[in-house]
């Protein structure tokens, strides 16, 4: 037996044989050419033929994998669309009196590694998409068709890495597990993995020998077994079961609404990182974004992310939320997440210092950059902000005014923006005690219950030591929640919890008799809190 290891990008359990999916790969020559007209009339027939295919394509996503991973298809209709994209094609054509296959594998190569070397995961790994929209072309060119599975046992696909367009031209029902070298948690692969409930590992460096052979892929522990023994495949086969039934008592529960039995709602969101946790929020049935940790935008980069680069990620995930509320928190740096280049001094106590809202307080271009930013994108979707370690009214109303300083510039430049709920996060007993007087300003508060427990009961949340006594289900932060909740409702706010208490199922019943009206849990958590949440009946 070998042992492989990589990252898992969506756990479960397969038993199968492996197929190496390999692509037919196109052979480009470059060719001289009198006609370059006909040349662009042939590229420009075959872009049209690709439209169609993708059109094809996006129908028969949208009904396996839904409209939000179908989008892509979308997305490659009009990157074919794309003015540099086509300028570039017919430029290379004219000026070097080339055939339209060469001039598509150039552009496509420019244009990829454009992409590759951008300092954005997600926008490298559009560079896969480029490369799949050109061998599109190149295919029709060459008068091929798209590569599908053969065979009729349903396997284990390894392979280099997969393309959008290949993930979804396999028969579903016929795929066990994704296993790829390269791709990453952004790429279509994991997002549709995801989707279809399937494990799913990135950078396992199978050998190619592994072809027709029996493996086990173990998608929590990001392992792959090649041929594995007997009993080790009977141990597989049990915990492949349990995990079944578990994960289709959960699936039966999506769409259902988030109601008690005696029909009260609960908003059931979901929290992320990044522009790629989208499509596992979706999938799991999240009602809207709860938490969007805006500050990995900085995290993930080797400077400040520009107002561009925010836009487009605040943007994206409005759209992709398609009208769902997404409520992104501003920048929450300092304590446990350090970013060089905010060159910030030594400090004996981060978790008590230079942190959070005081910073943009602070440094009021940085804090404003994302304002704008966030703006920006309000218009593409239904977008609320919340600021993170409030402490005082003072505070809110000057953030206030920034917030009015920021859409009066955008109203200066004729720059459209939607109705922004503002909000403030809830993680310090101050802001609990004040909550009455903060709740006149604001339209809702969501419960940071990680750090309102780090401050309450005076426990360095990072402290190991202290794990066994950091407790959030502590009296004195349930009576802080229970505070927050009433002082809210009376001055008409939503009230949520997005501190990782809200994904604990032995206090959904609690909360809800409290008064939340909404929880956000990470993705993975939907699911199982909605299944509580579907058994409290308030009624008795
Ligand atoms: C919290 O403090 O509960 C919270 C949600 O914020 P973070 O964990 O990012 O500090
Ligand atoms: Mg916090």
């Amino acid at each position: 037996m070998q042992k492989l290891e990589g990252k898992s990008v969506f756990g479960g359990i397969a038993i199968g044989k492996v197929v190496v999916y390999s692509k037919a790969d196109s052979m480009v020559a470059r060719k001289h050419v009198e006609d370059t007209q006909k040349e662009i009339q042939r590229f420009e027939d075959a872009k049209e033929e690709a439209k169609n295919q993708l059109a094809g394509l996006y129908d028969k996503a949208l009904k396996e994998v839904g409209e939000e991973n179908a989008a892509i298809f979308e997305v490659h209709q009009m990157m074919l669309d794309d003015l540099d994209y086509i300028e570039s094609i017919t430029h290379i054509i004219t000026s070097e009196t080339v055939n339209a296959e060469y001039a598509v594998a150039c552009t496509s190569d420019n244009f990829s590694e454009m992409f590759a070397s951008m300092d954005d995961d997600y926008m490298r790994a559009r560079a896969a998409d480029i490369k799949d929209i050109s061998n599109r072309i190149i295919n029709i060119l060459q008068g091929r068709s798209d590569v599908l599975l053969e065979g009729n046992d349903p396997v284990i696909i390894a392979a280099d890495d997969l393309a959008p367009s290949e993930t979804v031209q396999l028969d579903k029902s016929k795929v066990l597990s994704f296993v790829t070298r390269k791709g990453s948690t952004n790429s279509h692969t994991a997002i549709l993995a995801r989707t279809m409930n399937i494990p799913a590992l990135i950078g396992i460096d199978f050998p190619e020998d592994v072809n027709g052979k029996t493996a086990i892929v173990d998608g929590y522990a990001g392992a792959v077994y090649i041929e594995p023994d007997e009993a080790m495949i009977e141990e597989y086969k049990e915990k492949r079961q349990k995990d079944i039934d578990k994960k289709k008592m959960l699936l039966e529960l999506k769409g259902k609404p988030n109601k008690t039995v005696d029909g009260r709602e609960i908003m059931l969101y979901a929290n992320i990182g990044g522009v790629s946790d989208v499509a596992a929020a979706l999938a799991n049935d999240a009602a809207g974004i709860g938490l969007f940790r805006s500050e990995f935008l900085y995290l993930e980069s080797n400077d400040y992310p520009t107002e561009d680069e925010q836009f487009i990620a605040y943007q994206t995930v409005a759209r992709n939320m398609a009208g769902k509320r997404v409520i992104i928190r501003t920048l929450d740096i300092g304590a446990d997440k350090q970013v060089d280049y905010f060159n910030m001094e030594h400090e004996d106590n981060p978790a008590m210092g230079y942190r959070a809202i005081r910073i943009c307080l602070d440094r009021v271009e940085v804090f404003k950059t994302q304002l704008r930013a966030l703006y920006r994108a309000s218009a593409y979707g239904k977008i609320a902000i919340m600021f993170p370690m409030i402490i005082s009214v003072a505070e809110v109303k000057r953030i206030k005014e920034i917030v009015e300083e920021v859409k009066k510039e955008l109203d200066d430049a004729s720059i459209k923006y939607g109705d922004v709920e503002l909000g403030i996060m809830i993680e310090t007993p101050a802001a609990v005690m004040i909550s009455d007087q903060l709740a006149k300003e604001v339209d809702f508060f969501s419960i940071g219950t990680n750090d309102l427990t780090q401050y309450t009961l005076a426990i360095d949340r990072q402290n190991p030591k202290l794990d066994n006594i950091y407790d959030s289900h502590h009296e004195a932060v349930l009576r802080m929640i229970q505070m927050t909740i009433d002082n809210g409702h009376k001055e008409g706010c939503f009230v949520g919890i997005c501190g990782e208490l809200a994904s604990d199922t032995s206090l959904t019943e609690t909360f809800i008799r409290m008064g939340i009206d909404e929880l956000s849990v990470s993705p993975t958590f939907i699911l199982p809190v909605k299944n509580e949440i579907r058994k409290v009946d308030l009624s008795k």
